[in-house]
């Protein structure tokens, strides 16, 4: 009989809540996590250890170099710290998948290269650009910043061809693509974790609805979805886990439209929409990707029922409030209160959607948000 090796030690860029259920999933199998996180008092810092540096702190990557594998929950990490780490540990996923990802430019021409459908795009970079743009993307379409856009920032939607120039301003002038508007009936996330052995678990297709460029609400299954857009997501996903080798979580976040899917872009990580997985999954998402980068073998994807989450915005409502309800689950990331900030998220796991739609609304009343008209309806399912 093999003996497992003591507590593998894993390291992590970024210390936010993501890291944080990365340590939670670690606990039960004895796997340490270790953050790097700029932040004094970071969410995962509040459970594990955490080296309190900047990113380009050549000391804490190096400190962070001597753990067994090397990972990340923050997209935004510098792809030089990943880089450097790289040369003294396995970092996974590979930098070169954080590197396209922190680029839209990178990250649209890889699924177009992929043959994953997406918007038409083109890269604006001084004014001079703007008319091609228009030419080739039509209107109206999003400008987006090439890099460092997230939760909705960094992009503006243009309706006329002098919005795109004045767009362009307001950005800063920084390389950025005109991407063409898709008329979506409905955002969805393909999640799935590959191992070290090219092994690859899929989890069923996610419904994100999103508020003020924030994801606020994601059902699992995915309502009204066919088998057939279920193998769409996952092929799309898997072209892509194969380009890189990759090894970890991902998830890929798409449009659906008239059946089929465009791809809008990659999160090379644990992600918002897999949370529900904590609950709702045999094994979650946090769980899977510590396997898959430690090279231990996978958890099964299946669900535990039909999942909601529910973020929790700007500040975590009265706990007694939330745990009065049936069939929640409450995940508080000790952050402070800050309008627009995650600072928690509400899972609702229920054998049947009818009753998920029930609880559901519940915890929506509870919190005072209004989901979309017929998102939760019962006849919908
Ligand atoms: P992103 O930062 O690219 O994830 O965009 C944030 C949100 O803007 C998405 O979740 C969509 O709701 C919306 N969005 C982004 N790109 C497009 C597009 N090409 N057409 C329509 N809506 C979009």
């Amino acid at each position: 009989m093999d003996v497992a090796k003591p507590s593998p030690l894993v390291g992590v860029l970024g210390g936010g809540q993501l890291g944080r259920m990365l340590a939670l999933a670690g606990y039960p199998l004895d796997v340490r996590c270790k953050f790097v996180d700029p932040e004094p008092d970071a969410p995962a810092g509040q459970v594990a250890e955490q080296i309190v540096a900047s990113f380009d702190d050549v000391e804490a990557l190096e400190e962070l170099a001597r753990s067994d594998v090397v990972t990340f929950e923050f997209e935004s990490v510098p792809e030089a710290a990943a880089r450097r780490i790289a040369r003294h540990v396995a970092v996974r996923p590979s930098p070169d998948v954080l590197a396209t990802a922190q680029d839209r430019l990178a990250e649209k021409t890889l699924f177009r290269e992929l043959g994953i459908p997406v918007a038409p795009f083109c890269a604006v970079n001084t004014d001079g650009d703007v008319d091609r743009a228009v030419a080739e993307v039509g209107l109206p379409a999003l400008l987006k910043t090439r890099r460092l856009g997230y939760d909705g920032k960094g992009q503006r939607i243009v309706r006329e061809r002098a919005d795109v120039a004045s767009a362009f301003a307001e950005l800063g002038r920084v390389p950025s693509i005109l991407e063409g508007w898709v008329a979506f009936e409905r955002e969805v996330s393909q999640l799935a974790v590959r191992g070290l052995d090219g092994r690859t678990e899929y989890y069923p297709l996610v419904e994100n609805h999103h508020e003020d460029g924030l994801l606020r609400l994601s059902l699992c299954p995915a309502p009204r979805s066919s088998a057939a857009l279920g193998r769409t997501a996952r092929d799309y996903a898997q072209r892509i886990l194969e380009r890189f080798d990759y090894v970890g979580v991902i998830a890929l976040e798409m449009f659906e439209l008239r059946g089929g899917l465009f791809a809008n872009e990659i999160a090379p990580r644990v992600h918002n929409s897999g949370h529900f997985t904590i609950e709702g999954a045999a094994t979650s998402q946090f769980e899977n990707h510590l396997r898959a980068i430690l090279g231990l073998p996978l958890g099964s994807t299946l669900l535990r029922g039909h999942s909601s989450m529910i973020n929790l915005i700007g500040s975590v409502p009265e706990r007694s409030a939330l745990l009065a309800l049936a069939d929640v689950h409450l995940h508080a990331y000790g952050k402070a209160p800050r309008a627009g900030r995650k600072v928690g998220h509400v899972t609702v796991c229920t054998p049947d959607p009818v009753t998920l739609n029930e609880r559901t609304r519940a915890v929506c009343d509870a919190i005072g948000w209004k989901a979309p008209d017929g998102v939760l309806a019962v006849e919908r399912q």
